[in-house]
């Protein structure tokens, strides 16, 4: 936004006491303050702390000696000419309009929560990755507000996490460790993230997209009241310290950002590899605070008699989101057969086959490939679409891959817009010449 269109808030001014016109009624304007920045003299004379003044003007009309009066500091000064200046030129400008009581009631309790914390997810004390991709993102956020970057860490045997989180950037760790949180439970781990969160007070929350992070932030949003923005593909911050929460809507044909304005902790969940991997630095280290378990097993209804293992076998254990390289193939590719060209690429690429929603829906492949929106979201090293039209629901998925290769017939396809490479040809002649070309490539540096 350029200057000219910057609106400008018209400045409300801060409150100071007159010289000698304080009664000492007792402390009406302490009373009334909605940032506690009143506090009385022995004499009963208030002393106003102007720095968290929001200038509400609460204490200027319950003194019942005209005893306080509203002035602008001299940087309030100078933005009111920069106002006034706008508003001459028909430019945009926002009244400072009075808060009423409940909005001086918001902000005084909103204003209390500092910090930006991620929970660290992990399955027996190994960590998600997505939740060092959360510190990486989070690190900005903290840098960007002026506060810290912290890590929550709950689980059973699990302080190596906290030191791991401070090699990804955050400098304080909130430690929940005891036998009861031996196996992941929606009760007990969310009860302690609450407990947690009332008592430290964090400003913004964030966990992965995950099952399990979906559920334990799903339960912490209900109990505490607050905004929950699931799926987020971007975060920022704005001029007046609000997380702008990004995500896909409507289907994904717009993108949405949203706000929590009255409720903390602004919470956000983001799936496994939106966010880039920040670097990973051994030497740093930072402070961990440690907690009793705030939940006792006798209290937790839930009982767990055993876990299984529900990982697969063969080609369904292909995890999609993790690979380097992926050939991906859409409803062009037309049969689930034809797919084995598509293999036979990602062989000699190293990588794995992808696909398209229509593809799975046509019963190309299953559902576990899928990339885009409902399907997978991937950041790998190659991504060659083929016979893929690029439908924005396919684009959120894989877009922020390092080098994108598209081959389509179809010169005008959107597909083309996100590609580093774009082949204009049939899949059907186009990948196996690559494949081959590249065979041929390999047997002569071995030969
Ligand atoms: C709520 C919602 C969520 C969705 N989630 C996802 C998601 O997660 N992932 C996803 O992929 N989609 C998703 N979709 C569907 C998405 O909108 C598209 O319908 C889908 O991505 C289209 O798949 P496609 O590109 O394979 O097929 P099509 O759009 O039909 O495109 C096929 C392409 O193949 C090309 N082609 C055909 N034959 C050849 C050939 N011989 N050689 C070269 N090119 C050829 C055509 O030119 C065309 O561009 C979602 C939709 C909705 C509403």
């Amino acid at each position: 936004m350029d200057e000219k269109n910057k609106k400008i808030k018209k400045p409300r001014g801060v409150a100071r006491l007159i010289s000698g016109k304080c009664i000492a009624c007792g402390g009406r304007c302490e009373a009334t303050c909605p940032k506690g920045c009143i506090k009385m003299e022995d004499n009963g004379e208030p002393i106003i702390e102007t720095k968290d003044c929001i200038g509400c003007g609460k204490c200027v009309k319950i003194c019942p000696s005209e005893a306080i009066e509203m002035y602008l500091t001299p940087e309030e000064l100078e933005l009111l000419k920069q106002w006034e200046a706008q508003k001459a030129a028909g430019g945009k400008v926002e009244e400072a309009e009075e808060l009423t009581e409940e909005e001086a009631a918001i902000l005084a309790k909103i204003s209390a929560y500092k910090g930006v914390w991620v929970y660290v997810e992990h399955t027996g004390g190994q960590a998600a990755t997505v939740s060092w991709e959360l510190l990486g993102v989070g690190a900005e956020l903290a840098k960007t507000l002026g506060v810290e970057l912290c890590a929550v860490v709950i689980g059973d045997n699990v302080e190596h996490l906290c030191k791991e989180a401070f090699y990804y950037g955050a400098s304080k760790a909130y430690l929940v460790d005891d036998p009861v949180f031996h196996n992941y439970r929606t009760e007990s781990y969310y009860k302690s993230v609450c407990y947690l969160v009332e008592k430290y007070k964090p400003e913004i929350l964030l966990t992965g997209a995950t099952g399990l992070g979906r559920d334990v932030a799903g339960a912490v949003a209900t109990r505490l009241l607050t905004g929950l923005t699931a799926d987020c593909t971007g975060l920022a911050i704005d001029d007046k310290r609000f997380l702008l929460q990004t995500r896909p809507a409507f289907g994904g044909n717009i993108m949405a950002t949203i706000v929590t304005e009255r409720t903390r902790p602004q919470m956000s969940t983001v799936r496994p590899h939106v966010m880039p991997m920040p670097e990973r630095d051994a030497t740093l280290s930072g402070e961990i605070i440690r907690e009793s378990s705030p939940v006792r097993e006798e209290d937790i209804l839930t009982k767990v008699l055993e876990v299984i293992d529900d990982r697969r076998e063969g080609a369904d254990a292909i995890d999609v989101a993790a690979a380097e390289v992926i050939v991906s193939g859409g409803r062009g590719m037309l049969n689930e057969e034809n797919f084995g060209i598509l293999q036979e690429l990602a062989d000699e690429l190293g990588g794995v086959v992808g696909c398209s929603r229509a593809a799975v829906e046509a019963g190309f492949m299953p559902l576990e490939r899928q990339v885009g929106q409902t399907g997978k979201t991937v950041r790998p090293k190659i991504y060659i679409a083929c016979a893929i039209s690029g439908a924005i629901q396919h684009l959120v998925g894989m877009q922020d891959s390092d080098v994108i290769i598209a081959i389509n017939r179809d010169r005008s396809a959107a597909i083309f817009e996100v590609a580093t490479y774009g082949i204009v040809g049939d899949v059907f002649k186009v990948v196996p010449f690559i494949t081959s070309r590249l065979k041929e490539l390999r047997c002569k540096k071995a030969s």
